[in-house]
């Protein structure tokens, strides 16, 4: 592994019982990179960043942060973290120095190293109005500032940070993202979450995962162009014609005529304030139809008020690779060397372009049986205690398979 990958999971796999949470999910992250981790829930962006952070053992596969083993050596790996998970671990009662100060003294940090990194912290995570305030004062936003800086306080060169933003208000959120991303100018940072403009704000990179597998990775315009369809929006005056004389047109003409264009699929009409008729539909992303469609409108004489071809967006992307993961039960039975060859659907939906759609989501998996009821029943809430109890009955047994 080159010194300059900070973290690198290589196959990691982990089952609750008969449900797969993370099938063979591979990734690196180099030095520098904020990397936005992308899924929907329930698609296994805690339980692989539970993994990285040593709270719970992979069921096969191995991860290593810094060059040291998740498992062998989980004492160098916490030194070099800082994990936020989605409910920071905050002590409501007390202030936020004490608190700070607290997670310092675990952490074995001297007092005096302690107050010089505080001065970086305050300013990093905009805590300076609130040093003095009780926790259970301070709104969301801060606490997971706070959270944070809890995170910092023993100066990891790599941050993993868990959904922050999940419970919080647009003007919090955005606040926190603009945190995340000035402390991302010095440090390494893994950012799970399902809010895509986080990920286009904070990060040059995204890695997407769907049913525990990883669909996509690569920067993000290249996510991007993995699609094979471009959207084309076009309106025309419901009730004036372009030239005088000549009748506006129909919802249904309009219709008839965009779906005889070359190449253009499902035409669909879309609500409008304006006397307009608008409708919306994929043409091909190799060619652009503008000219066709702008020949097919002077020649019927529409009136036209709109035409507009968009790229796809991260959302469209995603939703596409991610389709079918809406269904939280997705258990099946465990086979450590299945093949995985048949899992190209999704790529193979979204074209051949982009890194890591070689492991993409399948859509096979519509044949899942309904085992996954167990793993649902076997479902803890997101508290790091009982998860850890739970990592430990698990280290017992399934010992991790090596990858
Ligand atoms: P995400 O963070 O992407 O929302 P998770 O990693 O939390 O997803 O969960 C992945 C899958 O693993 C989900 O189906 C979830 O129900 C299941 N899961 C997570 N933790 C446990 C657990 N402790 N016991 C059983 N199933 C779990």
């Amino acid at each position: 592994m080159s010194s300059d990958v900070m973290i690198e999971a290589s196959a990691l796999t982990k089952r609750y019982g008969s449900l797969r949470a993370l099938d063979k999910v591979s990734f690196e992250v180099h030095r520098g990179e904020v990397v936005g981790f992308l899924g929907p829930n329930g698609a296994g962006k805690s339980t692989t960043m539970r993994i990285l952070t040593c709270f719970i053992s992979a069921s096969a596969g191995t991860a290593k942060v810094h060059g040291f083993d998740v498992f062998d050596d989980p004492l160098e790996v916490r030194k070099r973290i800082g994990y936020l998970p989605q409910r920071a671990p905050l002590y409501q009662d007390m202030s936020v120095w004490e608190y700070l100060q607290f997670v310092a003294d675990m952490r074995g940090l001297d007092e005096s190293t302690f107050k010089k990194r505080m001065k970086g912290i305050v300013d990093v995570c905009g805590l300076a109005q609130v040093l003095g305030k009780n926790i259970g004062a301070l709104s969301h936003g801060y606490r997971q500032r706070v959270g944070l800086g809890q995170a910092l306080v023993h100066n990891p060169p790599i941050l993993i940070l868990d959904e922050p933003t999940a419970d919080l208000d647009p003007n919090e959120k955005a606040e926190v993202i603009k945190y995340i991303k000035e402390i991302g100018k010095e440090r390494t940072v893994l950012l799970s979450t399902h809010n895509l403009s986080e990920v286009e704000t904070a990060c040059a990179r995204a890695i997407i995962v769907s049913k525990g597998r990883v669909v996509a990775d690569g920067p993000l315009d290249d996510i991007r162009a993995k699609s094979d369809k471009v959207r084309y929006v076009v309106m025309v005056h419901e009730q004036k014609a372009f030239e005088a004389g000549r009748k506006a047109p129909t919802a249904q003409e309009v219709q008839e005529a965009l779906g005889k264009l070359p190449g253009v699929g499902n035409v669909t009409e879309t609500p409008t304030d304006d006397n307009a008729h608008r409708f919306q539909f994929m043409g091909p992303s190799g060619s652009d139809i503008r000219p066709e469609l702008f020949g097919l409108i002077v020649q019927k004489g529409w009136l036209l008020l709109e035409m507009r071809r968009d790229s796809q967006t991260l959302e469209d992307v995603f939703k596409v690779l991610t389709k079918g993961d809406e269904r939280k039960d997705r258990g099946r039975k465990y086979e450590p060397d299945e093949d995985d060859d048949d899992d190209d659907d999704a790529s193979a939906a979204l074209g051949s372009a982009g890194a890591a759609g070689a492991a993409a989501a399948d859509d096979d998996d519509d044949d899942d049986d309904e085992e996954g009821d167990d793993a649902d029943d076997e479902e803890e809430d997101g508290d790091d205690e009982g998860d850890e109890e739970d990592a430990d009955d698990e280290a017992k047994d399934e010992p991790k398979k090596k990858g």
